[in-house]
């Protein structure tokens, strides 16, 4: 019998500390997200991080931009977070309306406040070993194999997707915990001959269903990243209900990695809002 695992549960005892540790704040922590243009999706997660936030006591504000404001209008309102010394994180809404050049906004982030952990300088630290932001949806898979006791020094993981957000930093998370990992994506030709493979298979392509129950081993871990909508219901990048009769874990979509990965968020600007009460 598989295990599902509910990330709600995971993401409210994350977040019933975090609670009690803005409580005993001096000064409330806050978080700045800007968007930049209309975008559904994007307005789905501004409002669930918000929430999240809200809830917890972080002070969250949201900076809105028309999709044909000039670039340096949003790079100084960035610097202008960056000098704000009661705003300890500051997000940008990814994807950005393509005309806007988002490494060089990413960048102008200040590395300190930098809370889903994609600046160039917090990518290069995480690579070599060193104190970094990392990206929270890599943070939550590892969070999640941690929570259910799932061993990941030695095993084989697969993950699929390669994203600068999901797929790379959580190769780096897994590498430096001792796992043989492999890496596919787009061009990977036969994927079924790698995820069978998997002692733990981390789907996070955004293809809908793409890992069927054939494609796995028994009792593999799967854990779900995907969130795509189909026809207005969401779904993950694995066939839940046919994988699910095969796996040892399973994370569910929706209320698999999602939560965990606000609450991820929330430890990011905690650590932000302590790392600059220490200087
Ligand atoms: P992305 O589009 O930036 O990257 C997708 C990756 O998947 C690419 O590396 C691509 O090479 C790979 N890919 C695409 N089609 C493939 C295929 N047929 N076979 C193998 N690999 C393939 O996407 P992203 O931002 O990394 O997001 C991936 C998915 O995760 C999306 O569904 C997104 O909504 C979801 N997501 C969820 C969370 C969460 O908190 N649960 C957070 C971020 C993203």
């Amino acid at each position: 019998m598989s295990v599902i695992i509910e990330g709600t549960e995971i993401s409210n005892k994350i977040q019933d500390r975090i609670k009690v540790e803005v409580k005993n704040c001096m000064i409330r922590p806050s978080v700045a997200v800007i968007q930049v243009g209309e975008n559904e999706a994007g307005d789905y997660f501004i409002t669930a991080k918000e929430k999240v936030c809200s809830s917890v006591g972080i002070y969250f504000r949201q900076y809105k931009f028309e999709d044909n404001v000039p670039e340096l209008t949003i790079i100084n309102k960035i610097k202008e977070l960056n000098n704000d010394e009661y705003v300890n994180g500051i997000m940008i809404q990814l994807p950005l309306p393509p005309q806007y050049n988002e490494k060089r906004l990413l960048n102008t982030i200040n590395n300190g406040k930098d809370v889903e952990g994609l600046t160039d300088i917090n990518t290069g630290r995480f690579v070599n070993g060193k104190k970094a932001l990392i990206p929270c949806t890599a943070l939550a898979v590892v969070k999640i194999l941690d929570e259910n006791n799932i061993e990941i020094s030695g095993k084989h993981v697969v993950v699929v997707g390669r994203s600068k957000i999901v797929g790379k930093p959580l190769v780096n998370l897994l590498l430096s915990r001792d796992a043989t990992v492999t890496i596919c994506h787009s061009k990977t030709e036969n994927l079924k001959e790698f995820t069978k493979q998997g002692d733990i298979v981390i789907m996070a392509c955004g293809v809908p269903k793409l890992l069927t129950e054939d494609m796995i081993k028994n009792d593999a871990v799967v854990i779900d990243v995907g969130i795509n909508n189909v026809d207005g219901n969401i779904c993950g990048d694995v066939d839940f209900d046919n994988v699910s009769k095969k796996t040892s874990y399973i994370t569910p979509v929706p209320n698999g990695v999602g939560p965990v990965t606000i609450a991820m968020l929330l430890e990011n600007i905690i650590m932000c809002y302590n790392a600059k009460k220490s200087k």
